[in-house]
C-alpha cells in the first residue's frame, strides 16, 4: 500500500501558496505587535531575495499595528554555513572559556551560560554548539556562534515545523543609524541582486565598525541590541488521529463518505474548520472529517496545534471575539540578537519566549510532507540554477543529500520532508521566477563572496587564524 499522504499541502497552510507569496515579493506586510511597543519594523527588515519585482516603500502608517490577516510569512534564513575548521568543533575547553567569557560580559542578568547536552532537541541534535543561558519563567535564551544561527531554526523542536513568521528588527532606529556594526550575508549565499531590499540572514556576518569598537572600549554599552530580528509563530492547526476516521463529501453526518479515511496516528492540517451540532469539522483534502465521533461522540482528531491567545486550540474559542488587535494564532516568538560584546564574540543570542501550547507534548508540528522550503533548500536550488542544472537534478540533489543527512523516506527512496526537498514543480517555479528577475539584462542573482574579509579580532581569532 501506497504511503498515506496528508492532504496538508493543498490546505490553507499550503506552503507553496505561501512561497509563491514570498517569490511574487509579498513580504511587505510587516507586523507591528501593539504588546511589543520597542519594535522597529522598518522597510530594510529582512526580504526574500527572490522577491522578483520592486516593492514599493511601506507606507510609515502602514506599521501601525495591523489586523492578523495583513501578517505574511517570511522565512528565517537558514543558509548552511561554510565547512569549518574541525578546530572549532573539537575543543570543549575553549567552548567552556567562550561561555566564561559571555557570562562575564553579563548578558542574561548574570545568569549562567551551559552547554547543551547532547541530544538535547532529539537524536543527535543540536548538531553545534549552543549554550543555555539561565531560563525564566515564560522565556528561555540560547547562544551559538554566528554561522550556526541559522541552523537552530533547523534543529530547535519548537520552531521546525512552527509556522514561523517575521516580525522584522528589534533594533532601535537610532542605534542602527549609528552604524555600529556591518553584515554581510553568510559567505556562499545567493541572493537577488534586483531585489529592492537586499535579503538579510539570521548566520549573516556582522563586525563591529570602528564606531562600534570605540562604543564597546568605553565599558558601558557593551549589551547595547546592534542586531536583532524577531519572529513569531502565525499558528498550525494540527489534529493526531486517534482512530481511523472516515472522510465526507461535506460537513454533515448524513453526507456520502468519500471512500477515504485518516489512519490512527496520522497528524493532519486542517485547511477549514466548521462547527455543525457541536461538533468540530475539519476540511483535509478530498473532504470532510468530524473531531469527534458522530453517534459516540468520543474523540477521533484530537485538536494538536497551537493555542490561540483567547484559549482555543486551532480554533478560536467560542467566548473569542475576534478584536483585531488580538492576536488569535500563537504566543510563540523567538527573538535572534547581537550586543556589541556578542558581536566581538561572534555569537548571536536566542530568545524563545512562550510556547506553542501549555503542554508541549500535546503539540503536533507540521506533517513533514507539508511544510515550506526552507531558505537552506532554497539556496541550494538557487546553487543549481546558476550553474544551469535542471529542476529535475536540482530535486535529485537535494533529495540525495536529505536522504543521506538521515531524512525520513517514503520507502522507495523519496525524502519526505518537503522543506528539504520540495516538489519539481516547486523547484521549476523558484527557477523561472529567478529567471524573470534576470530580464533586465543582469544577472538575476550572486554568489556573496565566500572569502571571509574581515578579520575576527577576539577569541576565535586565536583558535583558527593564529
Ligand atoms: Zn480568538
Ligand atoms: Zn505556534
Amino acid at each position: 500500500m501506497a504511503a498515506w499522504r496528508p492532504w496538508s499541502i493543498s490546505g490553507a497552510m499550503d506552503g507553496a501558496a505561501m512561497d509563491s507569496a514570498s517569490e511574487r515579493g509579498c513580504e511587505s506586510g510587516w507586523e507591528c505587535d501593539s504588546s511589543m511597543p520597542g519594535l522597529v519594523t522598518d522597510s530594510e527588515s529582512l526580504s526574500d531575495s527572490s522577491a522578483d519585482e520592486p516593492e514599493p516603500e511601506p507606507e510609515p502608517e502602514l506599521l501601525d499595528p495591523v489586523p492578523d490577516t495583513a501578517a505574511r510569512e517570511e522565512e528565517a534564513a537558514s543558509v548552511e554555513p561554510e565547512p569549518e575548521p574541525e578546530l572549532l568543533d573539537s575543543e570543549p575547553e575553549l567552548e567552556l572559556a567562550l561561555a566564561e567569557r559571555v557570562r562575564g560580559g553579563n548578558e542574561a542578568g548574570g545568569g549562567t551560560a551551559t552547554q547543551l547536552l547532547a541530544n538535547s532537541w532529539g537524536a543527535g541534535l543540536p548538531s553545534f554548539w549552543c549554550a543555555e543561558l539561565a531560563a525564566s519563567t515564560n522565556q528561555r535564551q540560547y547562544l551559538v556562534r554566528e554561522e550556526h544561527a541559522a541552523q537552530f531554526t533547523e534543529e530547535f523542536p519548537d520552531y521546525a515545523g512552527g509556522n514561523i513568521l517575521s516580525l522584522g528588527r528589534t533594533v532601535e532606529k537610532a542605534t542602527l543609524d549609528a552604524k555600529l556594526v556591518t553584515y554581510e550575508p553568510p559567505a556562499g549565499a545567493i541572493r537577488n541582486t534586483q531585489a529592492r531590499r537586499p535579503q538579510r540572514f539570521v548566520n549573516e556576518r556582522v563586525r563591529l565598525t570602528d564606531a562600534g569598537t570605540k562604543e564597546l572600549g568605553r565599558g558601558v554599552r557593551q549589551n547595547l541590541i546592534v542586531w536583532g530580528f524577531r519572529y513569531r509563530c502565525g499558528g498550525i492547526d494540527t489534529y493526531v488521529c486517534v482512530s481511523s476516521t472516515a472522510i465526507s463529501a461535506s460537513p454533515d453526518s448524513a453526507a456520502a463518505l468519500v471512500g477515504r479515511s485518516i489512519p490512527s496516528g496520522v497528524t493532519v492540517v486542517a485547511e477549514d474548520t466548521k462547527t455543525i451540532g457541536g461538533k468540530r469539522w475539519i476540511k483535509v483534502g478530498p473532504g470532510w472529517a468530524c473531531c469527534v465521533d458522530t453517534q459516540t461522540a468520543a474523540v477521533k482528531l484530537r485538536a494538536a496545534g497551537c493555542k490561540r491567545q483567547c484559549g482555543g486550540v486551532c480554533v478560536c474559542a467560542a467566548t473569542c471575539t475576534q478584536q483585531v488587535k488580538k492576536r488569535h494564532e500563537c504566543d510563540f516568538s523567538i527573538k535572534f540578537e547581537r550586543t556589541l560584546a556578542l558581536v566581538q564574540q561572534g555569537l548571536v543570542r536566542i530568545t524563545v519566549i512562550g510556547s506553542h501550547t501549555p503542554d508541549r507534548a500535546a503539540w503536533a508540528p507540521m506533517p513533514l510532507e507539508g511544510r515550506r522550503i526552507s531558505v537552506a533548500a532554497r539556496q541550494e536550488i538557487l546553487k543549481h540554477h546558476a550553474q544551469k542544472k535542471t529542476a529535475k537534478q536540482a530535486m535529485q540533489q537535494l533529495n540525495l543529500d536529505a536522504r543521506q543527512a538521515g531524512s525520513p523516506t517514503d520507502g522507495r527512496g523519496a525524502v519526505v520532508d518537503t522543506s528539504a526537498v520540495p516538489d519539481k514543480r516547486k523547484i521549476q517555479q523558484l527557477m523561472t521566477n529567478h529567471s524573470r528577475a534576470g530580464k533586465n539584462g543582469k544577472s538575476a542573482f550572486e554568489v556573496v563572496d565566500s572569502i571571509v574579509r574581515y578579520v575576527i579580532v577576539p577569541i576565535i581569532a586565536s583558535w583558527s587564524f593564529d
